[in-house]
């Protein structure tokens, strides 16, 4: 415990900004040094140790300069400027044997006596003699803090592993992150927070502790909140919701413990936990193991966030896509009071992300950025930044020196729906299928009011998709009416409707169609209802299971009779879909052959193609 104690005292000082490199370059320059010491010395040339009646002898014969006395040893200077030593006894006196010898000590024959101190000189040869020691030491010492991997966790287990960046070189600022105009303000607000807080103390108002970024996967919460670090000019401490969660139980808060007591020293700060729900889950919610070590971090942070007093300038930023399931004891006033809310962004939003990602990417002076913000509805900040990229890879591998609609179109295609799979081969029976299949969704969409008109048809197998229809929404939609859900069910039917009128056959092609449409339809009557018989209520109650992170159990707070309801309204909707669809199609049969022989010819339809021929006239039929 005490060598614990010992080593890490040594380890605060050892902080002297030393980077691990200039220490490994010292010992090494130290050992280096020390071998040379030891090899160059020239041997010592070994005075010979004499006995005292030799000294009175050589003495008596004149043979002695000087003799210099330190204690019990001699050291004697003969005549010819040899050195050589002896020793007397403790309690002998050497005057008194030269007297007695009759040897002069003063006077043109005599021998020069001289007394000196003996202590301090013995030191050096005896450092001399352990330096190899110390430095042996001193590796050892060395290689065992590395062992324990790197100089700040030799002991420090408990340390947090906050990063802290002090905003002096911002990597990223706010003019990187684009379509998020309310997000910045407010954070703007935070920021002026810290540099001014007399202004705002001086009127009473209480500085907010914490804020919440609150927003899907991908729409740049962790962005912004490098942003803010990039912005703010004081201290930024960014740790990840995750790395409280160790092995051991206490870990965590003793993390958060040392967190802010970082951030204390360092106020005004700001500390960024990002992913919070990792620790900020409901308590008391957990199955399976680690939920304890999940509360005693949580419970940390909320006494860490109390024992701020109000002129503690600290503020704690939090981002998580999952703000239902955060325990409610962090967002109420005083904690996580404010939230800042990131959504998907709308048509401006995606061109200005669009924007910010294109910056130094050479475009094609025919690409509008609008135009792709129109077709990319529902795609994150996140989606659209890999858009660009793939473009931009795309045009590289086709030799381009810029980047042009065509890539761009492309990367939405595989954004959506993985790569082209050109090398799959398709018979030609399964060829003409999905041809059928997807000029039936086409049509079915075409043929019915509201639903998306379509975009593009593709043949082409992308990802685990053997055709692809492309919808493109008109506009940015957040409410979704019945009418549409109807439509939108008939559509995705169309496929396998088309599949059996014209082959009067099934295939496993359908299968993910059929999967959606269904899901919607139960959607339609258990949340939204959207059922006449069963009327406006939700049923079942989903639970989250939080060691998954899924919801996985769904409880059932309704009647088996109920039940029963529940699947016959599922069942009449996508019935009446199918009506709808099969309805079109078969009315309009000879203008589904048309489109799928296109479609079998070309692989791909789109745009003003596309609209072409579906207002073309129909081909005379073959005279018979
Ligand atoms: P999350 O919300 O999941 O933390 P990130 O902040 O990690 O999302 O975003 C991932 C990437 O997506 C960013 O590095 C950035 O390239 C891009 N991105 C997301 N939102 C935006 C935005 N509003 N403006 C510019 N780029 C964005
Ligand atoms: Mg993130
Ligand atoms: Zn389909």
């Amino acid at each position: 415990m005490a060598i614990n104690r010992w080593l890490s005292n040594y380890n605060g000082v050892m902080k002297l900004n030393m980077s691990r490199h200039s220490i490994i370059l010292l010992i090494a320059i130290a050992l280096l040094a020390a071998i040379l010491v030891t090899v160059l010395q020239p041997p010592a040339e070994e005075p010979r140790e004499l006995a005292l009646n030799e000294v009175i002898s050589m003495a008596k014969a004149g043979e002695i300069l000087e003799i210099v006395v330190r204690g019990t040893a001699l050291e004697i200077t003969t005549i010819d400027q040899e050195k050589q030593t002896s020793t007397i006894g403790e309690a002998t006196d050497l005057l008194e044997v030269f007297h007695q010898e009759g040897i002069p000590i003063s006077g043109a024959q005599a021998v020069t006596i001289r007394f000196e101190e003996e202590v301090g000189i013995t030191w050096f040869p005896v450092l001399l003699n352990f330096l190899p020691l110390i430095l042996f030491g001193g590796l050892l010492f060395f290689l065992l803090r590395r062992a324990a991997g790197g100089p700040n966790q030799a002991m420090g287990f408990a340390r947090s592993k906050a990063r802290m960046f002090s905003g002096d070189k911002p990597t990223v600022t706010f003019s990187d992150v684009a379509g998020v105009a309310e997000g910045k303000e407010e954070l703007q607000e935070v920021v002026e927070f810290l540099s001014n807080s007399e202004k705002f103390l001086a009127l009473g108002a209480r500085i907010p502790r914490g804020v919440l970024l609150v927003g899907p996967p991908g729409t740049g919460k962790t962005l912004l909140s490098r942003a803010v670090a990039g912005e703010a000019g004081v201290p930024f401490f960014s740790i990840s919701g995750s790395e409280f969660v160790e092995m051991f139980v206490g870990v965590g808060a003793a993390r958060v413990r040392d967190l802010f007591d970082q951030a204390k020293r360092h106020a005004p700060c700001i500390v960024f936990v990002d992913e919070i729900d990792a620790v900020g889950r409901h308590r008391g919610a957990g199955l399976g193991g680690g939920h304890d070590e999940r509360e005693q971090t949580l419970n940390q942070i909320l006494s860490e966030m109390d024992g701020f007093d109000t002129n503690t300038n600290v503020i704690v930023l939090a981002a998580t896509n999952r703000p239902d399931i955060l325990d409610p004891a962090l967002l109420r006033p005083g904690r996580f009071d404010r939230r800042v809310v990131l959504d998907q962004p709308d048509i401006n939003g995606r061109k200005a992300i669009l924007e910010v990602h294109s910056q130094g990417k050479p475009l094609d002076s025919a690409v509008d950025l609008g135009v792709i913000a129109k077709q990319t509805p529902g795609f994150s900040g996140a989606d659209l930044s890999n858009l660009i990229n793939e473009a931009a890879i795309l045009a590289a591998r086709r030799g381009k020196k810029d980047i042009s609609l065509v890539e761009l179109e492309e990367s939405i295609d595989r954004v959506i729906a993985g790569p082209e799979r050109k090398s799959r081969l398709m018979s030609r029976k399964e060829k003409e299928i999905t041809a059928y299949h997807e000029a039936g969704h086409a049509l079915v969409a075409r043929m019915l009011p509201n639903v998306d008109p379509v975009h593009k048809i593709s043949i082409i197998a992308r990802g685990m998709m053997a055709g692809y229809t492309r919808q493109l929404p008109t506009e940015d939609r957040y409410l979704v009416t019945r009418s549409q859900f109807n439509d939108m069910l008939a559509t995705l039917l169309g496929g396998h409707t088309a599949e059996e009128i014209i082959f009067d056959e099934m295939t496993t092609g359908s299968q993910n169609d059929i999967e959606r449409a269904t899901k919607i339809a139960r959607m339609m009557v258990t949340e939204y209802g959207m059922s006449d018989k069963l009327g406006p209520r939700t049923f079942g109650k989903r639970e989250e299971l939080v060691f998954l992170g899924k919801e996985i159990s769904e409880q059932r707070d309704y009647s088996d009779k109920v039940a029963e309801d529940i699947d016959a309204e599922v069942h009449d909707i996508i019935d009446r879909a199918y009506n709808v669809a099969q309805d079109i199609l078969t009315k309009n049969k000879a203008k589904l052959i048309q489109i799928a022989e296109r479609l079998m010819a070309e692989e791909t339809l789109e745009g003003k193609t596309l609209d072409a021929l579906f207002d073309s006239p129909l081909p005379s039929p073959a005279p018979a």
